[in-house]
């Protein structure tokens, strides 16, 4: 049997081909903005992301520990910032609502705070809000983070920047050239095409240092919207206060290389497999996210693995509280999403985790007290 053609596999897989057919080939940032965001037909307005029966599955999923130890961090901060009410309580991407339903629940043990939040989701999905909406009822929506309204901040995004797209660009034997996609000569496939690219357009993306090592046919990536975001949430933290936690999986140093996939039923597949039919992400950058944060004035901590993050916060012992009593496969299974969560080979080092906090605190924020190298626990 044939395979089918990309080109015609989905309805948004039509629309993309015959604008590539009547403009020539499009930016992957582009390209990409619509995978994930198209109106009509866009990953993040019409897919099945979460869950078991959907494509992936995320820490908040996983363990309900996650969203509390979330929830105690920011509370945390919120004390540190000197208990300012009203305070805007933020998710980008809350998925399903579970890791904010958790974060208010563990949040209530301090009722003071419960009373100055405000809960504000920033989310593109139709379907999705109305998950949220049973799980955090009296939230506030929002399809941009520039709509939540003025006030200090205590922010979260977990698995939010990778969904933003990127641009690849790539280093030829002289200059650079930059990844689009076009089709091929039948037009019943998609491919990429790179074109040649100033100097400049790099110079403007990236520190010099950055592009140095990077030998003919490499690859570099430039999150624009996610820097925006993070210049958005930087410089309201320095202006008004309060704190942000970013996690997701990304480079936690600088680093390069093609991080682009598609991934459908728990499964990667190939890009261009089912546009707008499965998740594409790229890792994200998370040097890039601290200098755009550092040039607002805010505090930037980390990146830090999610791993000796999560175990700074205690999750062991969390555990062990909630498995307390519990019948054995119950236990069990506690046991192992906490595992999952911390493990080096699951998504203890692969996950990062960085702490933007306004100016006014001087002390680095629960979990990023690393103790000195050397020194046991
Ligand atoms: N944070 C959740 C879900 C992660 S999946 C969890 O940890 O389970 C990514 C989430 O971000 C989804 O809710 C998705 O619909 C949302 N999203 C992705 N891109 C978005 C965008 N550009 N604007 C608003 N929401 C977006």
């Amino acid at each position: 049997m044939r395979r089918p053609l990309q080109a015609s596999s989905t309805p948004l897989a039509r629309a993309l081909s015959a604008e590539i057919v009547a403009c020539g080939p499009m930016r992957l940032d582009r390209f990409m903005e619509r995978i994930l965001q198209d109106p009509e037909h866009g990953y993040y307005r019409r897919g099945r992301p979460l869950g078991r029966e959907g494509d992936f599955i995320t820490a908040p999923e996983i363990s309900q520990i996650f969203g509390e130890l979330v929830g105690l961090w920011l509370a945390d901060r919120w004390m540190a910032a000197g208990r300012p009410a009203p305070a805007r309580l933020v998710e980008l991407g809350p998925g399903r609502g579970t890791l904010m339903a958790d974060a208010l629940r563990a949040m209530a043990v301090v009722p003071e705070l419960h009373r100055a939040l405000d809960v504000h989701l920033v989310e593109s999905h139709p379907e999705l809000k109305r998950e949220q909406a049973a799980r955090v009822p009296g939230a506030h929506w929002h399809d941009r983070f520039d709509d939540v309204p003025a006030g200090p901040l205590l922010l979260i995004a977990n698995e939010f920047f990778d969904a933003l797209p990127i641009r690849q660009f790539r280093r030829e034997a002289t200059g650079w050239s930059e990844c689009h996609v076009g089709l091929d000569e039948e037009g019943g496939d998609f491919r990429f095409v790179f074109r040649p690219v100033p100097a400049r357009t790099l110079e403007d993306l990236f520190p010099a240092g950055r592009l140095a090592g990077i030998a003919p046919g490499g690859i570099i990536e430039a999150n624009e919207a996610a820097r925006a975001i993070m210049t958005l949430i930087a410089r309201r933290l320095a202006e008004e206060g309060g704190a942000a936690l970013i996690i997701d999986y990304g480079y936690a140093a600088p680093g390069h290389g093609d991080t682009l996939q598609a991934v459908r039923r728990h499964a990667r597949v190939p890009l261009f497999e089912a546009p707008g039919e499965a998740d594409w992400t790229a890792h994200v950058d998370f040097t890039a996210l601290a200098a755009a944060a550092d040039a607002q004035g805010a505090r930037v901590f980390g990146p830090l693995a999610q791993g000796p993050f999560l175990e700074a916060l205690g999750i062991g012992l969390r555990a062990e509280r909630l498995a307390a009593g519990k019948e054995e496969h119950v236990r069990a299974e506690i046991m192992s999403g906490v595992a999952r969560l911390v493990a080096g080979e699951a998504m203890g080092a692969l996950f990062q985790v960085l702490a933007i906090l306004g100016p006014q605190t001087a002390e680095p924020p629960p979990g990023f007290l690393v103790p000195p190298s050397g020194g046991g626990r």
